[in-house]
């Protein structure tokens, strides 16, 4: 049970209360980015008016104040994923840059003409991409796990894809279209009984389960503040330790250094070392703020609330002549992927906004995923702890009202 009502928790969220086209808005889009309650825009303003100045650098006491904050931010981050140290807590931009990093970084480093990655048919294309730049400097060969008919990952298939050549898996913990939940731990075991390190793209658990980094015994892993109803422009990279020591930086400059000189430039030991220029310590010291939030919810309450909202919502749906629904996994996050009949997911999209409701139409940065569905995109729905039963109610009524206009 949530410790404060509804009605509590959407007072801190001003934008709740817009309208659109004389419609209350209905925000269905958390998947893309959850909003932000007022104690973190707080801590912004916070942190502009009274503690802004350069981190890691002044002996005066604002940029000391700054850079204790943002440290504590830090270890706020290791708190909340039980990583062993701080020093595997690197800020990054976001879950995209976190990935680039260890793509760039571990692959251009470890990874070798004839090697081979894993990673599967629902990744995001922030899982995909940075691994076909590698390609351009390296040729390496990337083998794509396939999905069973419900959402769920092929296992069996997953254990036949490993070979002498496999150096690196990578996939997402929760899938942003089909809100299919991974099995992070058994996927780790396999990966590591073959030695191989695993990424995990995390940006769609984070805001929804505890994470455990020890406990699922994950090589890397990836967030962004945003979609944890924090601010925009922060990520977080973890990485184990061994592996960060090892790895080079990924970009130079101020900060990640330990001396300079035109002959030879020695580098700070991480997590510095994977943190070049000035870091976004307002945003930074805000997303602190975003987790003791949901601390204070406690992130099992949220799951459990946007859980009750997913079944409601889905047995609704499914009632819906022509409904289809993409991702039936067991004990799925609260995404809702569908389309109604043969509209086109764009028309759906646009007829839900003119009646306030905002969700994501089209691939959602998964086009891989829409192939081997043979679409060539859905309209999404997601949920966050400040929906209601009546938000969705009105969604439902929504569907049953837009239907016959696109028949
Ligand atoms: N991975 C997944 C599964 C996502 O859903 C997203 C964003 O939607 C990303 C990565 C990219 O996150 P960001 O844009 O915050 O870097």
């Amino acid at each position: 049970m949530l410790p404060l009502s509804i009605e509590e928790i959407r007072r801190d969220y001003p934008i709740l209360s817009r309208t659109f086209y004389g419609k209350p808005l209905v925000y269905f889009d958390n998947t893309a980015t959850s909003q932000t309650p007022r104690q973190v825009v707080e801590a912004v303003e916070r942190m502009y008016f009274r503690h802004k100045a350069n981190v890691h650098r002044g002996v005066f006491s604002i940029s000391q104040e700054a850079t204790g904050l943002m440290e504590a931010a830090r270890e706020d981050v290791r708190r909340y994923i039980n990583a062993r140290s701080t020093a595997e807590v690197i800020f990054t931009r976001g879950t995209t840059e976190a990935i680039n990093l260890v793509a760039a970084s571990y692959g251009g480093e470890f990874l070798g003409d004839g090697d081979r990655i894993i990673l599967t048919v629902m990744e995001h294309h922030a899982n995909i991409v940075p691994w076909q730049l590698l390609q351009r400097r390296k040729d390496i060969h990337i083998d794509v796990v396939p999905m069973l008919p419900d959402g769920s990952l092929d296992m069996e298939a997953y254990r036949r894809l490993f070979t002498d050549r496999t150096r690196m898996v990578a996939f997402c913990h929760v899938s942003n279209v089909l809100g299919t939940v991974n099995p992070v731990r058994e996927m780790v075991e396999v990966a590591h009984s073959h030695g191989v390190p695993v990424l995990v793209d995390g940006a769609q658990a984070a805001p929804h389960m505890a994470i455990d980094v020890q406990a699922l015994d994950v090589d890397f892993y990836a967030f962004s503040s945003h979609k944890m109803y924090g601010p925009a422009g922060v990520g977080v990279l973890y990485g184990r330790e061994s592996l960060l020591e090892k790895m080079p930086p990924y970009q130079g400059g101020g900060e990640m250094i330990a001396n300079v000189s035109f002959e030879k430039t020695t580098f700070a030991p991480p997590p510095l070392k994977f943190e070049a220029g000035t870091p976004d310590f307002v945003d930074i010291a805000a997303f602190a703020e975003a987790l003791k939030y949901i601390g204070r919810l406690g992130v099992e309450n949220i799951a459990a609330h946007e859980h009750a909202l997913l079944e409601w919502t889905t047995a609704e749906m499914m009632k819906i002549p022509g409904m289809r629904i993409f991702g039936m996994a067991p004990g799925k996050c609260a995404v809702i992927s569908f389309l109604m009949g043969n509209a086109h997911h764009y028309d759906t999209g646009m007829l839900l906004d003119k009646l306030g409701i905002a969700v994501r139409t089209g691939h959602h940065c998964a086009e891989p995923l829409m192939h081997s569905l043979g679409i060539e995109g859905t309209v999404r729905a997601s949920f966050a702890v400040y929906n209601t039963l009546s938000e969705c109610e009105t969604f439902i009524s929504a569907l049953h009202r837009i239907r016959p206009m696109l028949d």
